[in-house]
Order: structure tokens, then C-alpha cells, then sequence
């Protein structure tokens, strides 16, 4: 069986501005997650997504982890092929202040070749061109021998606890696949005439490190009576600082630095420091995202102390947040931790992870189907990819323990220019070719993982 790709690229393009309105359609249902369980609202997207598909005699069902936390989950494809799941978020981050916006928030406005709104580009044109490329396979007829799952699912921007989360507890067998494709990567680099794409392989995780320093109040009048909590967490806070993490080039994105950067000499764990202090002054950017990725992060970020101006602090406490590499665990952040702490009196910690770090092979038969399918929608042969590993988490870390193997990749076209996606910020805007070059992908993805496309 052979199955045309050309052809159905050329029917996205048909389809241009049916892609296009679903994606305004969706970022005028104001799906907003302020963290709290009856903010979110994705029910709202949930039946819009399901009205739309069944329309199009596509089998949809919403998962709800509550009344107002729908879970959307469509299927095509029939036979013992393999599986192969798009993953995306219907919440939003919350607007500050609209009226620093220049288009309104909710508005879906189209200008300057752009969809413009609070969720645009993290993640509903995504999840508009995911939706589309469904559509698109049903209406042309496509035979897919295996199951392709469709699942835009809440709470995303709040860690996943009713989203991708809730659905993994609860219903692990909609979500399980071979192979997955999320956000977490897809933005094209341009870097000595070559156009790179970034497949995010695996992901940091994230842990909170809560440091409780005892000491002994007493009025403020005579503090020498006291045991300053605050002058105690003096020496909590100059270890931290002092710390200095164990560097490593792990990461398969370390065996591409000439790819990506030019530079061509094997880097170690040794000398990987000081060539990123040489690219520093070249590629700021690219040099800040691999120093996160060679190493685990802990910093300070809230203190807490006291209860009245006129009473020496009894008790202090500092919030650390730590991002760990695919293979630092729990057991390895603590012992990191009470290094750091080592024969502090009246000190104490206790570590929350909030999300697990993992990874999935760059070395896997899934990868070729990206890279051709890439090539498809972006109507370009001379592409490069390198793995990369995502410095912020993404709900793949929920279906990679399901056997899932699961990329950050979502393409957006070589045109668009990524500095302008405006996510968590003013102005968040999608590039309309983005969003056509990712229902192309999508479409292609499907084709050549079940449908035999080669
Ligand atoms: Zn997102």
C-alpha cells in the first residue's frame, strides 16, 4: 500500500484556513489555570474538540478528572500496527495585565501572518494542527494499521495533576504507545547556513528543597538572649551558593556540539566548562541552555523568617528549587543536600519532587519516521536534527514510564521566528506557517509510522 504524502500536503494547504480558525476557535475559550482545581476550565475545549471531530465521524471521548477538568482523547486506525500518540495541553497560564497586550488576550486576532492570544503558541495551535491532521487522514481516506491517539489533556501549566497525570493513574491503557510526540522541542536553529531541529529527548526534572532553621526567639530588645534564626541561615545560604555540581556530558546533545556550534573537539567532563565559557561570548544562549544541561541546579528562591519586627526569628526556612539530569534521582539530590548541610545544628531539610526526570533512546527506529516527516512538512531535504535534552519539564514524563517512546517535538516552520512566540508573556502569538508546518508534520508522522509511507 502505498500512500501519497505530496498529496496530503497539498490537502493541508487546502486546508489552511479551516486549521487556522480552530486554532482562534480555541484560544477564545479562555481554558485558564491559575493552579487552583476549579480554575482550568478545559472542559470547555474538551467539548469543542469532541463536537468538531465527531463531526467528522471521528470516534472522541472526554476523560474528566472533574466537572470542570476535561481530558480529550480521539482514535484513528484499526489493525495490529504499531501505536503512535499525539500529546498536547488544553490549559493556559493566566493574563497579568491585558492591557499591556496589543491584540486582547482572547481575541484569536490575526495579524502579520500571526494568530495572536494567551496560549497560541503553548500550546493551541498545536493542538489545532494535531486535531486538523486527524481530519485531514479521515477525509482522504487514509488506511492506518495500528491505533493513532489523539489526546489534548488539562492542567498542563500546573504540573499535570488533572491532566496527563490523572489519565496515567487512571487510564494508562488509552495512553499507552510506541511512540509519542509532545511539546519540549521542534524550534529550528540556523547555525552556519544549516537549519538544525532539536528532537528534546528527555526532560530535567524538578524538586523543591525546604530548609527549616531552628533557633531561639526573644524580644528584640535584647537580642544577645537570642539565637537569630535569620543570622543562622547566614551559613545555609553561603554553602548553597559555595556549591558547585557535578559537571557532566552525558547528554547525547554533547556529541553534536559541532553541529550546532562548530566546535569540533570531543568535550569531557573536565573540559566542557571551558568551552562554554568560549561559546558564551558567541552564542549566549546556546551556552546558558548547556551549562543547564550538564549539570543539576539548586537555588535559592523564597525565604521566610520571623513573625514581628520586634522579635528575634525563632525559625527560618528557604525554598530551594533543584533541576535534575535524566540519570540524578531523588537519593542523589539528598545526598547533595545534606553535603551541603553537613554538621549544621538545628538545620533540617525535606525534598518534594514535583516532576520526575527521564529520557527516552535518540537511538530508536521512531526517530527516522520524525526526521522524514519533517522533511515532508517543511518541504525541505537539507535539514539536520540532534537530540536535545529539554532544560523544563513537559507532561511527557508521564507516558515515558508507560513504555512510550516520547519526544519533545513539534516542528514550527524555518520562517517563523521564535523569539516572537511570546509564551508566558505579553503578546503570545503562533506564525500561521507554524501551525500549517505542524499539521503537515503531524499528518506525515501518522502516514509514515501506520500507513506503510516511506
Ligand atoms: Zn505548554
Amino acid at each position: 500500500m502505498t500512500v501519497e504524502i505530496p498529496r496530503l500536503m497539498a490537502m493541508v494547504d487546502e486546508a489552511a484556513d479551516e486549521v487556522v480558525r480552530l486554532t482562534q476557535d480555541l484560544v477564545r475559550i479562555p481554558t485558564v489555570n491559575f493552579g487552583t482545581p476549579e480554575s482550568g476550565d478545559e472542559m470547555a475545549a474538551a467539548e469543542f474538540l469532541r463536537d468538531r471531530l465527531v463531526e467528522h465521524g471521528i470516534e472522541a471521548t472526554i476523560y474528566a478528572a472533574s466537572d470542570n477538568r476535561g481530558n480529550f482523547v480521539a482514535r484513528l486506525g484499526e489493525g495490529n500496527g504499531p501505536r503512535l500518540l499525539f500529546m498536547s495541553h488544553t490549559d493556559v497560564v493566566p493574563v497579568e495585565d491585558p492591557d499591556q497586550w496589543t491584540y486582547p488576550p482572547f481575541s484569536g486576532e490575526i495579524a502579520e501572518g500571526r494568530i495572536w492570544g494567551r496560549g497560541a503558541s503553548d500550546m493551541k495551535g498545536t493542538v489545532a494542527a494535531q486535531a486538523m491532521a486527524l481530519i485531514i487522514l479521515k477525509r482522504a481516506g487514509v488506511r492506518l494499521n495500528g491505533t493513532l491517539t489523539f489526546a489534548a489533556c488539562a492542567d498542563e501549566e500546573a504540573g499535570g495533576a488533572y491532566g496527563f497525570g490523572w489519565m496515567v493513574r487512571h487510564h494508562p491503557d488509552v495512553l499507552r504507545a510506541d511512540y509519542a510526540v509532545n511539546e519540549g522541542g521542534g524550534g529550528p536553529v540556523r547555525s552556519r547556513g544549516r537549519i538544525i531541529y532539536p528532537i528534546a529527548t528527555g526532560e530535567k526534572g524538578r524538586l523543591e528543597v525546604h530548609i527549616r532553621i531552628r533557633g531561639r526567639g526573644w524580644h528584640a530588645s535584647q537580642p544577645w538572649r537570642a539565637d537569630n534564626a535569620i543570622y543562622k541561615a547566614e551559613e545555609v545560604i553561603r554553602r548553597i551558593r559555595a556549591w558547585r555540581p557535578e559537571v557532566s556530558v552525558r547528554a547525547e546533545i554533547f556529541q553534536h556540539l559541532d553541529t550546532l556550534a562548530g566546535i569540533s573537539e570531543p568535550v569531557t567532563d573536565q573540559t566542557i566548562d571551558h568551552v562554554l565559557s568560549q561559546l558564551e561570548g558567541r552564542d549566549p544562549t546556546l551556552a546558558s541552555m548547556l551549562r543547564a544541561a550538564s549539570r543539576m541546579t539548586l537555588v535559592a528562591t523564597m525565604i521566610q523568617a520571623g513573625v514581628k519586627s520586634n522579635s528575634v526569628a525563632e525559625a527560618c526556612t528557604i525554598v530551594c528549587d533543584v533541576r535534575s539530569l535524566p540519570w540524578q534521582d531523588v537519593a542523589y539530590v539528598w545526598r547533595q543536600v545534606a553535603d551541603i548541610l553537613a554538621g549544621l545544628d538545628g538545620v533540617s531539610f525535606e525534598i518534594i519532587e514535583t516532576a520526575v526526570s527521564n529520557s527516552s533512546p535518540y537511538d530508536s527506529p521512531f526517530r527516522a519516521h520524525v526526521e522524514a516527516a519533517t522533511r515532508d512538512a517543511v518541504g525541505l531535504d537539507d535539514l539536520t536534527f540532534v537530540p536535545a535534552l529539554s532544560v523544563g519539564f513537559t507532561d511527557s514524563r508521564f507516558v515515558r514510564p508507560l513504555g512510550n517512546v516520547t519526544y519533545g517535538f513539534i516542528p514550527s516552520a524555518p520562517t517563523d521566528d521564535p523569539s516572537r512566540s511570546g509564551a508566558h508573556n505579553i503578546n503570545e502569538s503562533v506564525g500561521i506557517d507554524s501551525v500549517i508546518t505542524a499539521t503537515k508534520f503531524h499528518v506525515a508522522l501518522a502516514c509514515r509510522v501506520l500507513a506503510g509511507a516511506s
